[in-house]
């Protein structure tokens, strides 16, 4: 039953475990957004595996293409051979990017997980412009293996033993609420844009041309962050001027979630390389980089690995991001996605102190509402009660996680497949549950 399990989990896992902490549920079963616990409780699932089921669980396509891939024999795993199902996901996901990146693309199959395919980035913008270094963000999140991490902008979730496996320059990323620069909203988007291309452009500020400018168009674990489509066209315009390849990493924000098939296309910047995973995989692991095709200078086998052949991974991501484009998704998740902005803002709870996002990947910023505002408008960031909200949230059957620079930032990653009754019952629930935390 469900407490023996978690107590037996618990018991045998590591302390570096995560959502079994915050989450002390056994799912046993799912469709669309609901998740059924053992203990026969049903859950709305704001968390969608970190973003990766776009359709939910168990959609009726994705479990489709797992039972025909089967029934049809198929070797499960193949290393990077030519396989009808590869050729098929590659076909899709090629037919979600914007022309003219399309045209030239070239894919690498990683990992599977997002920071593989980060380290194949960097990697292979190394190896194109035969720099070391790379720029990033402060708040940005890439992922878990040694130079994603130190890409990675929050300091807490570092291996305070792991050296510098990269040079990072650290620079700053537009967060109007809270700007690193202590300029708040387009100012600061604006200043954060001019401080970027000072360094680049001034021969004497010590900074060397980067390998990549490596960035999310949303940071989503950094605490939902859309940057402004005015500063990615200016990261795109720096960049091209000085040759630096412009990265987008889109493990998160991609494929229809933020309300365009690529968050990148917002600003109708073209990237030099995108970084992909999670929901391209429709629930099973599978990571690439897709990169213009004069980048692709490196050897064979400078990124391998075993996992880059799983069929079925193939099968369902193909027939995932088939769907999304099909049914026009993107353009569900900017209808939903407005309708939840409103409803979060309408909620009113003094404890909120901003509300923002893009698409359905939406944040909600708790703040210490008797504490005084900064010179930004800004109220501290309330951790203490964001991990309370949360905990009231579980208990009235909504899983919603956070994230952001003090964890007080709770985030909605809904699968895009939501209905507006769902939507609603999200924001009736977290009402509910601010009031019951605050
Ligand atoms: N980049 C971004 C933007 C992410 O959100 C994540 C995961 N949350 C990663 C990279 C790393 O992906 P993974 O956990 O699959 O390694």
């Amino acid at each position: 039953d469900t407490s023996t399990i978690l107590a037996r989990q618990a018991a045998r896992e590591s302390a570096a475990r995560t959502y079994a902490r915050h989450f002390p549920i056994v799912p046993v079963r799912a469709e669309g957004m609901t998740i059924h616990g053992a203990d026969g409780r049903t859950y709305l699932d704001c968390l969608s595996g970190a973003g990766t089921l776009a359709l939910g669980h168990n959609h009726p396509v994705v479990v489709d293409a797992i039972r025909r891939t089967v029934d049809a024999g198929r070797p499960l795993h193949t290393l990077d051979l030519a396989t009808p199902e590869k050729d098929e996901f590659v076909d899709a996901l090629f037919a979600t990017l914007p022309t003219p990146f399309a045209d030239r693309a070239k894919i690498q199959f990683c990992g599977p997980a997002g920071t593989d395919a980060v380290e194949a980035a960097i990697k292979l913008t190394q190896t194109a412009t035969g720099r070391g270094g790379v720029a990033a963000f402060t708040g940005a999140y890439h992922g878990m293996t040694l130079a994603a991490l130190t890409a990675s902008g929050g300091v807490a979730a570092r291996t305070p033993l792991a050296g510098p496996s990269l040079d990072v320059t650290r620079l700053p990323y537009p967060y109007p609420y809270r700007c690193p620069l202590g300029l708040g909203g387009d100012v600061g988007a604006n200043a954060a844009a001019s401080y970027v291309e000072r360094l680049l452009d001034d021969p004497n500020s010590g900074v060397l041309p980067p390998a990549a400018l490596l960035l999310e168009p949303v940071q989503g674990e950094g605490g939902v962050i859309p940057a402004p489509d005015h500063w990615l066209r200016r990261m795109r315009t720096i960049t091209r001027r000085h040759g630096v390849p412009l990265v987008v990493d889109e493990v998160q924000a991609g494929v229809g979630r933020t309300g365009s098939m690529w968050a990148h296309e917002h600003a109708g910047v073209v990237p030099d390389v995108l970084i992909a995973s999670k929901a391209i995989g429709g629930g099973l692991p599978l990571a690439v980089v897709v990169y213009r095709d004069d980048l692709d200078v490196w050897a064979p086998g400078a990124h391998a690995g075993t996992f880059r052949g799983t069929t079925l991974a193939m099968a369902t991501g193909a027939a995932t991001l088939r769907f999304v484009r099909e049914n026009d998704l993107p353009a569900h998740a900017r209808k939903i996605g407005s309708r939840l902005l409103a409803g979060l803002r309408a909620i009113g709870n003094p404890a909120i102190g901003d509300v923002r996002g893009r698409g359905l990947m939406l944040g909600v910023e708790l703040v210490d509402a008797d504490a005084d505002p900064d010179h930004l408008g800004a109220r501290p960031a309330a951790s203490t009660l964001a991990r309370r909200v949360r905990d009231e949230c579980l208990r009235r059957g909504l899983l919603v996680e956070l994230g952001g620079r003090h964890d007080a930032v709770l985030r909605l990653l809904p699968p895009l497949i939501i209905t507006e009754e769902q939507a609603d019952a999200v924001l009736d629930r977290l009402a509910d549950a601010l009031r019951a935390a605050a």
